[in-house]
């Protein structure tokens, strides 16, 4: 009986020898130590006026960062980024194009033309292009297996990609001629107009071609007009050498070092990211988009749990890091660049959990109370061991059956997961009411319904960190092929 009484032993002692049954007392102890006021300071500085949305990169953005760091210091959790700090500094470019001089123009022999002065177009490019009567190639695309010119077709010409709108074979087309070095690549499509990109600095100047898009339905219908292939037409274009500022980007890291002498080389990474879309540049009344729910209800619920695990007397047995990442609305920058530059070496990263729109219960699809759900549930044990917290804590755990897979590469889980590691992003409600607007206050966060599912993580969380065996990705499960995959390649030298 020696071995039942080491188990009980060791579920009063941390709490969590495993990863079901009754909340014990230690788990009691730091349930209680997540007061919903601790969650309401945190979202009511985060989201406040004052950090303007926290736009990755903005002023708001960094004193953000600058806010969680200071909570880390408080906390006594160890700084993990570089030199001792709490900060991973990421080297970023901001590029900006300028539009005053560029001039877009196509005509055929027959003296028929199309031109743009910079209306309705976006353009991408490495550096200045300033080209006169330009052979045209005209490369319609309709669906993945349609055929694409040889390189040699397409090298020095100018390329008019011309894809149904929507289609999904657009992308992967257009990669494939920018390979081919053509001089510019002109194509019809929905534009975002944005005053800048964001560019790894890090990343070698890409060899890809110019990249133009319009939204002119004129330039539509004129190269309607043309055969496919080689075209009489030639093309006129003069776009000016983008403008690049170094900046520098952030993650904010503290880690908790584990207390098990061969489990702390394992290590848990709980995340969310601190940057919102900042303030739209038009519209009446309010135009700060705080996001309380996206994601500063995250990155509350990251420092909650940083708090209180790091305020007990016994620490749990992996090493857990408590991360907040830039750049998520932008296209997981922050996480991205993580996972090519992480503190913890990836191989012995064991899981990541993390956490979106912790705080609002009125999804639109209705009331979301007492209950937790996660991104890509069924895709690794970690959906399990939640649903094992919940028992034990009164909170409801479900898979939405459209949302859970679909949103599954919509957050920052996606870039661990691609590298292979086993992560899931928790939210209670997937799309509110304010989502992405400038509604989402933090005044709207259900903060009693928010204390309870966070208690609840914290006791998932430690006990997924004291667990014996480390969570898996289901390798039955149709839909984590790729990640099973890239799981064993980053085990492969183990
Ligand atoms: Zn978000």
């Amino acid at each position: 009986m020696i071995a039942h009484r080491l188990g009980l032993l060791a579920v009063f002692l941390v709490g969590s020898a495993s990863a079901a049954g009754p909340v014990s007392p230690a788990e009691r102890e730091l349930m209680d130590s997540i007061p919903a006021n601790t969650l309401r300071g945190h979202l009511s500085f985060l989201a406040s006026d004052l950090l303007e949305g926290r736009d990755t990169p903005s002023r708001g953005l960094d004193l953000a960062a600058e806010y969680i760091a200071s909570q880390f210091r408080r906390f006594g959790v160890e700084p993990g980024g570089d030199n001792g700090t709490y900060f991973q500094n990421a080297p970023y470019l901001k590029v900006s194009q300028p539009m005053q001089d560029f001039r877009l123009r196509l005509q055929t022999p027959d003296g028929k033309s199309w031109e743009s002065t910079g209306a309705k177009v976006m353009a991408v490019t490495n550096e200045a292009v300033d080209a006169t009567d330009l052979e045209v190639l005209k490369v319609t695309v309709k669906d993945q297996n349609s055929p694409l010119p040889s390189a040699e077709q397409v090298r020095g010409k100018a390329v008019l990609l011309y894809v149904a709108q929507g289609s999904a074979a657009a992308n992967a087309r257009n990669r494939a001629l920018q390979t081919m070095k053509p001089a510019v690549l002109v194509t019809y499509g929905v534009i975002a107009p944005a005053p800048f990109r964001l560019r790894p600095a890090s990343a070698a100047s890409t060899s890809t071609a110019p990249y133009i898009v319009t939204s002119d339905a004129d330039f539509s219908k004129f190269v309607d007009t043309l055969p496919e292939g080689l075209t009489p037409a030639k093309l006129t274009a003069k776009v000016s050498a983008p403008v690049q500022e170094s900046i520098q980007l952030r993650n904010v890291i503290g880690k908790l070092v584990g207390s098990d002498p061969t489990l702390r080389n394992e290590a848990i990474l709980l995340t969310a990211h601190y940057d919102h879309v900042g303030v739209a540049t038009r519209g009446d009344g309010d135009r700060i988009h705080n996001g309380a729910n996206d994601d500063a209800s995250g990155v509350s619920t990251v420092l909650a749990l940083a708090e209180s695990i790091a305020g007990r007397k016994l620490r749990p047995k992996r090493t857990l890091i408590f991360m907040t990442y830039f750049g998520e609305e932008k296209g997981l920058l922050g996480s991205r660049y993580y996972a090519a530059h992480p503190v913890f070496p990836l191989r012995q990263t064991v899981a990541n959990l993390n956490f979106e729109h912790m705080g609002r219960t009125d999804d639109s699809e209705g009331k979301r109370e007492g209950q937790i759900t996660a991104t890509g549930f069924d895709y690794t044990t970690l959906g399990e061991a939640l649903t094992g917290a919940g028992a034990a804590t009164g909170v409801g755990t479900w898979s939405h059956p459209r949302n859970s897979d679909d949103f599954f590469a919509r957050s920052d889980n996606q870039a661990l997961a691609d590298a292979g590691v086993p992560a899931i992003t928790v939210s209670v409600a997937w799309i509110f009411p304010d989502y992405h607007r400038p509604g989402d206050h933090w005044e709207k966060i259900d903060l009693p319904n928010m204390e309870k599912v966070v208690r609840m993580v914290a006791v998932g969380v430690t006990r997924v960190a004291n667990g014996e065996v480390a969570p898996q990705w289901v390798e039955s499960h149709p839909k984590v092929k790729r990640y099973v995959e890239a799981f064993r390649k980053l085990h492969a030298a183990d």
